[in-house]
């Protein structure tokens, strides 16, 4: 069958022996279809020939001359050196490695043709190790009707085979099925796929070489568009088939226990959580499992909504968990959840990896038997050993820190009881939307972009260590006016021990410095309790300064603390500063966040101090932190593989992302049969996303 043709072993193909394969194979060529898929990097001009007198240093370019001089330079490096002129100048042709057959080869009176690199050398131009033939050569590999292709390589691959072996690939591309005919449809003028391949890769002379290589031809952008939608049906997929499954139980909103919850409230909802309150209320409501994603910057309060899906659950009869990825932040909203839920009656328990023996059973039993009705915890509460009565709802705080495989592996933890959990994720880390689109189109997104009132923005100042001691004055200052301040200590390593010991030294040296200070000290080497009860007492105010290891980024919430100090702060990415810078300006008062550094700056270093002073809204940050390092390492899905796009960039390709939506719908509909094929052709047979 035609289908097939793509899917043989290169070595199928003419002059491919193992060597070779193992070669390819290192490069993620393994089939023919790889090597239709695998694009070149940049492309040359070979078409014309550029006079040597007009040679400019740095262009790649093809030249004619007769060679004038031939021969083996004395030194320590020996070089064979040619003298190329064609009588508008002359040009050297260097060579460090050679043989007896290459100055044969090049001998005086030949007329030849080159193509590379000029450089400036001594007295004239050079080329050093140029592709080169004798202009009366018949070279197939070398003649090339229009650009050639440059394709990203490998040692002992030469362009020259890379280039033969794609040709021989196209000539089965035609049996490539791309998507169907729906573009033109939707407003969209593309090229095929067959013919956006064999563009990319054979483009005639007058391609604007720019377009192709800065991804924005529209041969590319054919790609980009089969890749994601493939990625994004597989999102949806998976989704339909966890929702398929199983049935999710229907929880109607609180009506008993809302009320006096919402009454003992000491405000009232802002319109954006009240608008995703209802969200939420309504997914909740059907037997379709919810999986919701309520994106909202630090201190746009996230937690009162969460608390109001919780209230749902626990009103129809239902187990809720909550997951927070440090102890810190779980203790803060047991805390929270405990203050606002116990006093209507509800039940709570308490998982943490650091409870053992017998107050772990027995927590473990009251959430088996059914009597805790609301579990907080760390990831803890996924193991084997913890099972629910009857969990209907999963919270999950601050995402980021998890990855979508995690995400994945919970929803399977919640199926275990014979009912999909609602899932309800919140994330602290504003994903831009068009991202989020992509990346998270197995969920539903609502935005909470509105803070609390009365919150004055956070000014950012970015400072040398070596104005320490006016930063010490800062802090003594604030707190003299009775207001609180945190000292964030970081390091590189990721030795908790190593960080430890730096917040404990900073911590001595500040209250060295500040003898009128009450100054605490929390970081991830401590006992829980210990920690917990350093945070309450800062919390009651018995406590200035805290200072801090970085475990204190999520979540924390003081709101009389108005100063922050992060020390060395050009250690820590973007995300994280925004989280930190997150503690304050949670209150009325006017905060400041001090950013001290160590110079020198790097470029990325510099930059991110600046989007740092320049804007306190986390979505801006999230957008220039997208840009300065990419929509992979943005999402942390780098290391898992989960994100990797061939042709596709998430950003520069954002324009095409709405239209994704579109054919994904119009493709589920209408082509059904043509989905899995298109699913394995860029995502792979293994769904990488399901793999936990
Ligand atoms: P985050 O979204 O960062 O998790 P929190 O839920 O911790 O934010 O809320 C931050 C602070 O704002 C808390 O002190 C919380 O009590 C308070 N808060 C939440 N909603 C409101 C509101 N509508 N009006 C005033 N304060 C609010
Ligand atoms: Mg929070």
């Amino acid at each position: 069958m035609a289908v097939a043709c793509t899917l043989k072993p290169v070595t199928e193909l003419r002059g491919v022996g193992p060597r070779l394969a193992e070669r390819l194979a290192k490069l993620g060529i393994s089939q023919v279809r790889d090597l239709l898929f695998h694009l070149p990097l940049r492309y040359e001009d070979r078409s014309t020939r550029v006079p040597i007198g007009r040679l400019r240093a740095g262009e790649h370019v093809l030249i004619e001359g007769v060679v004038e001089l031939c021969e083996v330079a004395p030194g320590r490096r020996r070089r064979l050196l040619c003298r190329v002129s064609d009588g508008t100048g002359s040009l050297t042709l260097v060579f460090f490695h050679f043989y007896p057959k290459l100055q044969a080869d090049l001998a005086r009176g030949t007329t030849i043709q080159c193509f590379g690199e000029v450089r400036d050398g001594p007295g004239m131009p050079q080329m050093i190790h140029p592709e080169y033939r004798h202009a009366d050569a018949n070279d197939e590999a070398w003649e090339s009707e229009g650009l050639t292709p440059i394709y990203p390589s490998t040692q002992g691959l030469q362009q020259n085979s890379l280039r033969r072996l794609v040709k021989d690939a196209l000539l089965y591309a035609e049996t490539e099925q791309g998507l169907p005919d729906l573009l033109a449809g939707l407003g969209l003028e593309l090229p095929g796929l067959y013919e956006s391949l064999s563009y990319l890769h054979c483009p005639p002379t007058d391609a604007p070489r720019d377009l192709l290589e800065n991804g924005s031809h529209p041969c590319r952008h054919r790609l980009a568009l089969e890749e994601l939608v493939a990625h994004h049906l597989t999102l949806r997929r998976l989704r339909a088939s966890m929702q398929q499954l199983v049935v999710a139980p229907a929880l109607p909103p609180a009506d008993r226990l809302k009320k006096p919850f919402l009454s003992q409230l000491p405000f009232q909802l802002t319109q954006a959580q009240a608008r995703v309150v209802a969200e939420v209320e309504a997914d909740l409501a059907t037997e379709q499992a919810m999986l919701r994603l309520v994106q909202g910057d630090v201190g746009s309060g996230k937690t009162v909504v969460a608390a109001l899906a919780i209230l749902g659950a626990v009103e129809a009869g239902w187990q809720a968990v909550v997951m927070a990825p440090t102890e810190l932040l779980a203790e803060q909203h047991m805390r929270n959840f405990a203050a606002w839920l116990e006093p209507l009656g509800v039940e709570m328990a308490w998982l943490s990896g650091r409870l053992s023996g017998r107050s772990r059973q027995a927590q473990l039993q009251a959430v088996a038997d059914g009597r805790a009705q609301v579990v907080v915890g760390t990831h803890a509460l996924f193991q084997e050993t913890v099972s629910f009565a009857r969990l209907g709802l999963v919270v999950i705080d601050e995402q980021h820190r998890f990855g979508v495989h995690q995400r994945l592996a919970l929803r399977e933890k919640g199926r275990e009881a014979g009912v999909q959990p609602h899932q309800l994720i919140m994330t602290a880390t504003p994903i831009p939307r068009t991202l989020a689109m992509t990346a998270y189109a197995d969920l539903d997104v609502s935005v909470i972009d509105e803070l609390p009132p009365g919150r004055t923005p956070v000014r950012t100042v970015a400072v040398a260590s070596s104005r320490r001691p006016e930063v010490v004055e800062r802090v003594r200052a604030a707190c003299a006016e009775g207001r609180q301040a945190y000292w964030v200590c970081t390091l590189v390593e990721e030795s908790e021990v190593l960080q430890a010991e730096a917040a404990e030294v900073a911590a001595e040296n500040l209250a060295e410095a500040l003898p009128e200070l009450r100054v605490g000290l929390v970081h991830g080497r401590q006992k829980s309790a210990e920690k917990e009860a350093v945070m309450a007492a800062f919390k009651r105010h018995e406590l200035d300064l805290l200072v801090a290891t970085t475990v204190i980024e999520v979540g924390v919430d003081v709101p009389n603390a108005s100063l922050m100090i992060i020390e060395n702060a050009e250690r820590l990415g973007l995300s994280q500063l925004h989280q930190l810078r997150g503690r304050v300006g949670r209150g009325a008062a006017a905060s400041s966040c001090v950013l001290m550094y160590q110079g020198p700056l790097s470029r990325t270093a510099k930059e991110r101090l600046a989007v740092m002073r320049e804007t306190t809204d986390g979505f801006e940050v999230a957008r220039r932190d997208l840009e300065i390092r990419g929509p992979g390492e943005f999402l942390g899905t780098r290391q898992t593989g989960a994100l990797q796009y061939r042709v596709a960039d998430l950003e520069r390709d954002a324009g095409l992302l709405p239209t994704v939506h579109r054919i994904g719908d119009r493709l589920l509909a209408e082509y059904p049969e043509r989905v899995d094929a298109l699913v394995r052709r860029w995502v792979g047979d293994a769904e990488r996303y399901g793999q936990v």
